[in-house]
């Protein structure tokens, strides 16, 4: 089981923001920025770069819920605005093989990410 899925399954604790049937949204516990929360489907594949076709949904469900939880945090305006980041492997700093959306708000952030 991934950490994450111990989560869904309220083995352990989080700050949870937003659930729905597809997916849950918790507070990183080493955020990034003001807001940092990390958007999981309840469906687990291990990264992006191996979802098939039959994780079209899925992948779908993932980013609806990532914009209802900006919503829901008062960051989804152009004024205030958020990024997402998937990260795939170990030079994009991978460490939970369990898909996964950041969603970054609350302060300006720069482009190109580092
Ligand atoms: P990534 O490096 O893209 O795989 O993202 C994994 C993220 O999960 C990191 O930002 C960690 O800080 C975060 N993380 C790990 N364990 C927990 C946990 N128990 N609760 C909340 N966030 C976690």
């Amino acid at each position: 089981m991934t950490i994450f899925e111990r989560i869904i399954a309220r083995e352990i604790p989080a700050d949870i923001v937003f659930e729905n049937e597809d997916a849950i949204a918790f507070r990183d516990l080493n955020p990034q920025a003001p807001i940092h929360v990390l958007v999981v489907p309840k469906k687990v594949i291990p990264r992006v770069g191996e979802a098939a076709a039959r994780d079209q949904a899925m992948l779908g469900a993932v980013l609806l819920a990532a914009g209802e939880t900006a919503r829901k945090l008062g960051v989804c305006s152009t004024d205030a605005g958020f990024r997402l980041v998937i990260n795939h492997g170990r030079d994009a700093g991978e460490t939970v093989p369990h898909l996964h959306v950041h969603l970054l708000a609350g302060r300006s952030l720069k482009w190109p990410p580092g």
